[in-house]
């Protein structure tokens, strides 16, 4: 059985006053049956990864570089993230495809860098409004994942995120129905590639608009393994009936 996973993005979001939350994340869930990870801003891993010492909550960064070292200004590698205290990096989010033209290629070669270090990844996968219209869900979600995901994938170092673009920050949910078929997709992709051991064991988290009042519903749909939070996964008081709900 897979083990349920609730994943936090805060973006661009904190600052050292705001790991008070993950202090009252911790205190709400001191024995947590699910598995927790919080993927704070790159300036707040090593503060937030050594607060939650010895609670099983995983800190992650939101993107790494695809080599582990060297002349790349502003960069960081997967290594300099585990060094911090990382565990798991959430890694071609559509925030990054978009605001820096990352394309699924680099997010492999990322991903690759990630595993070699020893994190887990949370690669995101999506299609836009437009690509929905167009009916072109699962032909966009197929090329995505063959891209994005590299052969260095385990049944445990790999988690997907399902997050349709128009869903994210919007408070527009795809229905139950909806989110089955994507995830039911991309678990026959993955056992098809992969074999049924990786295939059945990586996790598939829906995100985008997730809140306390729709998680239970969204946990309910088949291959929904966990979810990947934004906005709410800023406060204890949100994200705390989030991972209850799991
Ligand atoms: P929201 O939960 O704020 O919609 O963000 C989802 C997301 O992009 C998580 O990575």
């Amino acid at each position: 059985m897979r083990r349920k996973l609730a994943a936090g993005n805060w973006k661009m979001n904190g600052l050292m006053a705001d790991l008070a939350q993950v202090d009252a994340l911790m205190a709400a869930h001191p024995d947590p049956q699910v598995d927790l990870l919080l993927c704070p801003p790159a300036t707040l891993i090593q503060s937030a990864a050594s607060r939650a010492q010895p609670h099983p909550m995983m800190i992650g960064g939101q993107d790494c570089h695809s080599s582990q070292s060297g002349a790349h200004t502003g960069d960081i590698s997967a290594g300099q993230l585990a060094d911090a205290g990382a565990r798991a990096v959430i890694l071609g989010h559509s925030e990054r495809r978009v605001d820096h033209a990352e394309d699924s290629e680099t997010v492999r070669a990322k991903a690759r860098a990630a595993h070699e270090a020893g994190l887990m990844t949370v690669i995101c996968v999506g299609e836009s409004l437009a690509q929905r219209e167009a009916l072109n869900t699962l032909d966009i979600i197929d090329g995505q994942l063959s891209s994005s995901v590299p052969d260095t994938a385990t049944g445990e170092n790999l988690v997907i995120a399902y997050e349709p673009i128009w869903a994210i920050g919007t408070g527009h949910v795809p229905g139950p129905d909806q989110i089955g078929e994507v995830h039911d997709f991309i678990r026959a992709r993955l056992e098809r590639r992969f074999g049924a051991g990786v295939g059945r064991s990586a996790r598939l988290l829906y995100g985008g608009s997730v809140k306390p009042d729709n998680a239970a519903q969204i946990f309910q749909v088949s291959n929904v393994d966990g979810a990947l939070v934004g906005g709410a996964s800023l406060t204890a008081a949100d994200f705390g009936p989030i991972i209850a709900a799991l």
